[in-house]
């Protein structure tokens, strides 16, 4: 199965197409994926037998370790891509439609979070539902790139 699969920072500035067939989607709980991504664990699709074109702009990288770096978007600072020597992924959440690609396996169990497992059983709200709370949501006007590529984008 062939699939086209594009996505990109929160800003627009860095857009990318996965096409073919990618890897496996996981997520991954290591020390290092909760710092890259400021998160409880880190989302990431695996290229795979894919292949990923940077169609609007590149990510900068950090050097996590000697082995692993990591990219970002430089103007907006989202978490794209972990590039090791056996292949790269791209960070889950920016895929325009995350759904599509949902995890099957979880790697660097030895660091989950004691209370992960418990996320799901937390109380949950809507956003609407805080509508009272937070009246200066009425007037919010989104600056995040949409979720499909653009011929253009300044936000
Ligand atoms: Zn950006
Ligand atoms: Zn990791």
């Amino acid at each position: 199965m062939s699939k086209l699969l594009t996505g990109g920072c929160q800003c627009g500035a860095v857009r990318f197409t996965l096409k073919g067939q990618p890897g496996k989607a996981s997520i991954c709980h290591c020390r290092m994926c909760q710092k890259a991504f400021g998160s409880y664990f880190a989302p990431l699709i695996s290229v795979g037998e894919g292949s990923l074109e940077w169609t609007r702009g590149t990510p900068a990288h950090f050097q996590s370790s000697n082995v692993v770096k990591r990219g970002f978007c430089r103007d907006c600072g989202t978490p794209l891509t972990y590039e090791a020597p056996d292949g790269v992924a791209i960070a889950a959440g920016t895929f325009d439609d995350p759904e599509a690609l949902p995890p099957v396996i979880q790697y660097g169990t030895e660091r989950k979070l004691s209370f992960f497992d418990e996320l799901h059983a937390l109380p949950g709200r809507s956003t609407s539902s805080d509508i009272e709370d937070t009246a200066w949501l009425v007037n919010l006007s989104s600056f995040q790139h949409p979720d499909h590529d653009t011929d253009r984008w300044s936000s």
